[in-house]
């Protein structure tokens, strides 16, 4: 993104049957048609108009833009209503799909029809429409999650009980566990580095990378999230990470991956590189934080740990170079890696938590219990992924949903790591909206 959250990765009210426009879809026609050529680029400067002028309706809106100045400073000081925005997104979508488009440009056609339905959800619930947890997650990121119910995670917790003996809740031993991997506060900045480079150096095996790309790191506090990528445009992020809470040896290759390689640097500098520049297309040139681009900017970021560190190998790495970095006793970092294996399996439970809690069904403090009881968690760290859950709402779902929809397209027919790293290349690279990671 543009900048791109990472919420808590372990785990990480008034319910309406209202849907937004349903998906229809732009038309396509089998023969070039120069209406239509000339209508694509109109409704991409309205779209981008639309997005800038709404970024000055809510900050978090635009979570990147590189295009030129002039015109973000156009749209900042002349910017119309909410109301009128929404009207002007629903015409953009309705010229949309009265158009026919050649088959070159479907794609594009579609994803910009994706962005739109997006901001007419985003507007609405600006104007204070309250969406299904269902509904909004459709309406912003064109995709509803697969959830189970909570009782599906009870025997993993009843496992991990008969593993982890000991006094007290199942969640605070896991939690001691865990906080025994620590990573001192002055090894982080030495800790992170080594971990970037590695993340980097696997990811430019199989991506390249362009002349001059890199990104500058800062360790904060008092934010919602706990990493987040400001992408700035000429393949330059900055990436900050939240220290508010201790953050632990695993953190290292989940935030270096996840906000650098391959993860959000790559994704925006891909996009950047291939579709604003290469293509000219000027919708990429602004990202909005609450769109279906997030399904794929998360999703990717957090399958691409899985990716770059297949099996064994992060254990290995983290093992032999971080623990020594951070101090931390080599010899444990396989207990606490099987810990994460384990634990791993509560993970689909953050998404059923956030749609009972936003639908209503259960108070904050309930939410704030299940969270501590399903993803093992101590009441500070459920804190925060609660308060995540409350600042960005069905944004959870790009998380765990996104990881699935993107490992379950690249890992099709099992293929080899050269075949993995092309189809990632290639998903981040093009228009991509959920339902194309789809069979
Ligand atoms: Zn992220």
């Amino acid at each position: 993104m543009t900048r791109k959250i990472l919420g808590a990765l372990l785990a990480t009210a008034a319910v309406c049957a209202c849907t937004t426009t349903e998906p229809a879809s732009p038309r396509a026609t089998p023969a070039q048609s120069t209406q239509t050529a000339a209508k694509l680029p109109e409704i991409v400067d309205g779209y981008l108009r639309l997005t800038l002028e709404a970024g000055t309706h809510e900050a978090e809106w635009v979570d990147a833009y590189y295009g030129p100045a002039e015109t973000k400073a156009s749209a900042d000081a002349n910017p119309r209503s909410i109301a009128a925005l929404l009207t002007d997104a629903k015409a953009m979508i309705a010229s949309l799909d009265q158009s026919n488009f050649a088959p070159t440009d479907m794609r594009r056609a579609k994803a910009l029809r994706g962005m739109l339905i997006a901001a007419e959800t985003r507007l609405q619930m600006l104007q204070g429409r309250k969406f299904s947890f269902a509904n909004e997650a459709k309406g912003q990121f064109a995709t509803v999650p697969e959830l189970k119910p909570l009782s599906d995670y009870d025997s993993v917790l009843a496992r991990l009980e008969a593993l982890i003996p000991g006094i007290g809740p199942l969640e605070a031993r896991v939690d001691a566990f865990n906080e025994r991997f620590t990573i001192p506060k002055d090894r982080l900045q030495i800790v992170f580095d080594a971990a970037i480079a590695e993340c980097k150096r696997r990811t430019a095996a199989y991506i390249k990378l362009p002349e001059g790309e890199n990104f500058t790191m800062e360790f904060v506090t008092g934010k919602p999230w706990s990493g987040y990528n400001y992408y700035k445009g000429n393949y330059k992020s900055l990436i900050q990470i939240n220290t508010d809470l201790p953050i632990r040896i695993s953190r290292a290759v989940d935030l270096g991956c996840h906000e650098g390689y391959p993860g959000h640097h790559v994704l925006n500098l891909l996009v950047e590189s291939k579709l604003a520049r290469g293509q000219d297309w000027k919708e990429y040139e602004v990202n909005p934080l609450y769109s279906p681009t997030s399904v794929l900017s998360e999703g990717s970021a957090n399958y691409g740990i899985d990716l770059a560190f297949p099996g064994p190998e992060r254990l290995k790495f983290e093992r032999d170079v971080l623990y020594p970095l951070a101090g931390l006793d080599p010899k444990t970092a396989e207990a606490y890696w099987n810990m994460q294996q384990m634990t791993e399996a509560l993970s689909g439970a953050r998404l059923t938590i956030a749609k009972m809690y936003l639908d209503g069904e259960v108070t904050r403090s309930q939410a704030l219990e299940l969270t501590q009881k399903y993803l093992l968690l101590s009441p500070a760290r459920a804190e925060q992924s609660v308060g995540f859950t409350d600042h960005y709402r069905s944004y959870v779902i790009n998380y765990g949903w996104g990881k699935d929809l993107v490992r379950n397209y690249i890992e099709r027919g099992k293929p080899d790591a050269k075949t993995r790293w092309t189809r990632m290349e290639k998903i981040l690279s093009e228009p991509t909206l959920p339902s194309d990671l789809l069979p």
